[in-house]
């Protein structure tokens, strides 16, 4: 689709500016946990899940010497998927500079870290900013354009208002070359709000994860007055508790129609990735079907969706 009329200026609010604020600050706070902590998470299965997921979204879409553009790169769980991808080079961007820190050790290899490896194969660049209240082709127009954009579990934080969401699409469409892609995951708004719908009353989850919505957000979006600022509160244990938005997603849907199950269900058909499956730890030995996910876990992950997008245009020969 056509992003051009997104590229307007925009000027933010000192609310939609504390919010983002309130976010980075959960994540900045997030310490590094030790391998041990990691396989004791309650849960680590959908971990692994997710990091599958990413990884086959990479495989498909990366393309040797690849640029890459990380918007919410976060602590760089994603850099051995990109290495792996043998891309040329790497920009990471995340709010929260606790993040941005524990990514560049990670990128540099650091004599304390659990996982020695060698040293990734790619140049990078890691910059703490608010990707959906900057110019980001103001900071990176010595770098772009880019084959392609990344944004994992991370775009519905641009969500807080019509800028910030418009700031998010047109750093996107300004960064990415023509025929590039936009690869992401994201919770779904429709599995969302029909849990919100069927609970009793305004929060509702399982053993792992919880979603509170104030009454004046629920309203909102039961009036369906604008689909930006519609907000909860996100719980997931051992990993997420901060404010969030609902992405009611019919600019994307188009394009972006698989769920979290119906993307495992296609790829996991396929014996590679069945084999990355098994490799991450999220699937047993057994069959294709004996997957080591609590229902709970997989509760969580059918609140998420997958998405590519490709920037129209003639794509330049690879
Ligand atoms: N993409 C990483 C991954 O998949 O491992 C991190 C995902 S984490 C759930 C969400 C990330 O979004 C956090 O690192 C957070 O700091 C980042 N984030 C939230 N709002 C942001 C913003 N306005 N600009 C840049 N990063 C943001």
């Amino acid at each position: 689709r056509k992003w051009s009329s997104l590229g307007e200026s925009s000027s933010f609010d000192d609310e939609s500016t504390r919010k983002a604020r309130k976010v980075a600050d959960h994540y900045s706070a997030r310490s590094n946990q030790t391998l041990e902590e990691r396989e004791a998470s309650p849960i680590i299965h959908l971990k692994k899940l997710n990091n599958w997921i990413k990884s086959v979204l990479i495989q498909r879409y990366a393309h040797k010497g690849d640029a890459v553009l990380d918007l919410a790169c976060g602590k760089g769980g994603d850099l051995i998927k990109w290495d792996k991808a043998q891309i040329g080079y790497y920009v990471g961007v995340d709010i929260a500079e606790g993040s941005i820190r524990d990514c560049r050790t990670r990128y540099n290899g650091d004599a304390d870290q659990q996982q020695r490896r060698k040293k990734f194969s790619f140049p990078a660049r890691l910059i703490c900013a608010d990707c959906y209240g900057t110019r980001l082709d103001e900071y990176l127009s010595n770098d772009a354009p880019f084959d392609i954009c990344s944004c994992q579990f991370a775009l519905h934080y641009s969500w807080s208002t019509e800028a910030r969401a418009r700031r998010a699409l047109a750093n996107i469409s300004a960064l990415l070359q023509p025929g590039g892609y936009f690869i992401g995951t994201m919770p779904d708004a429709n599995v969302i709000i029909k849990k919100l719908r069927d609970a009793e009353g305004l929060t509702f989850g399982n053993s792992v994860y919880w979603i509170s919505f104030d009454e004046e957000y629920a309203q909102k979006k039961f009036r369906r007055s604008s689909p930006f600022g519609i907000q909860y509160k996100f719980h997931l244990e051992d990993a997420v508790d901060c404010p969030e938005w609902v992405v009611p997603f019919n600019d994307f849907k188009s394009l972006a129609e698989e769920n979290s199950h119906a993307f495992v269900d296609e790829y996991l058909k396929m014996p590679e990735f069945t084999e990355l499956m098994r490799r991450l730890g999220a699937l047993g030995d057994g069959n294709q079907d004996r997957s080591t996910l609590s229902q709970d876990e997989w509760d969580v992950a059918y609140l998420y969706l997958t998405f590519v997008l490709q920037k129209g245009g003639e794509s330049s020969a690879r």
